[in-house]
Formats: structure tokens, C-alpha cells, sequence
């Protein structure tokens, strides 16, 4: 199972021409990914992008302030958990699409056995 944000980038684009070309993009990566889902049998899940950054994947506590990109470490003033901002992301985005995050940390990727034993 996949979960992944339904990216929208409007506020990164300067320029309509840029902006189509972004939401082109973005849009083929998308339809990529769902139909590569399809072809294997995963069940992908997109969900709401808004707040990603800034809720908690342990207790769903939202700060009051998006983070700056350069801080790398969310930390929760409401319970205390503490992990790297793109975990953190990708924990809330799993909770959004349904799927329980337990479970989810430590596995491994195919291949990332192979190199160890090397
Ligand atoms: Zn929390």
C-alpha cells in the first residue's frame, strides 16, 4: 500500500508557462504512479496535501507555525514526539490515506538486504 500527498504546487510557480509546465509534471508523476499501482496490485492512495508538514503522525496535533524547510527535525509541543520532518510527513500522509504507520519503520527496501551483506 502507497500513500502519497495530491501535490498541488501552485505557490512554487512564477510564471503561468512555469506553472503549466509544473502541474504537467507533477500530473504524469501522479497518473504514473497510480497506474504503476494498478499494474502491480498496490493499492495507492492519494490524499489531502494541505498541513503535512506541520501535523503530528503520533497524536495529529497541528503547530500553530509551518516549519522552515532548513529545520529538518519536527518536534510536537503537544506530545513530545520527536523524529525527521519527511517521517514525520510520511507517517501523517499514511494515517490521512487510512493505513496504520505501524509497522512501517525499519522495513527495509528490496535490495537494502543485498547491500549489507555485501
Ligand atoms: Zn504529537
Amino acid at each position: 500500500m502507497i500513500a502519497a500527498e495530491d501535490f498541488r504546487p501552485k505557490f512554487l510557480a512564477k510564471t503561468s508557462m512555469a506553472r503549466k509546465a509544473a502541474d504537467a509534471a507533477i500530473g504524469a508523476t501522479k497518473k504514473a504512479l497510480l497506474e504503476m499501482g494498478r499494474k502491480h496490485g498496490r493499492d495507492v492512495r492519494l490524499v489531502h496535501p494541505a498541513h503535512t508538514t506541520m501535523d503530528c503522525g503520533r497524536c495529529g496535533a497541528r503547530t500553530k507555525h509551518a516549519l522552515p524547510l532548513s529545520e529538518r527535525t519536527y518536534t510536537c509541543t503537544a506530545c513530545g514526539a520527536v523524529s525527521s520532518r519527511d517521517k514525520n510527513s510520511a507517517r501523517v500522509m499514511l494515517l490521512r490515506a487510512g493505513l496504520d504507520p505501524a509497522g512501517v519503520e525499519g522495513v527495509r527496501p528490496p535490495g537494502a538486504l543485498l547491500r549489507e551483506a555485501a
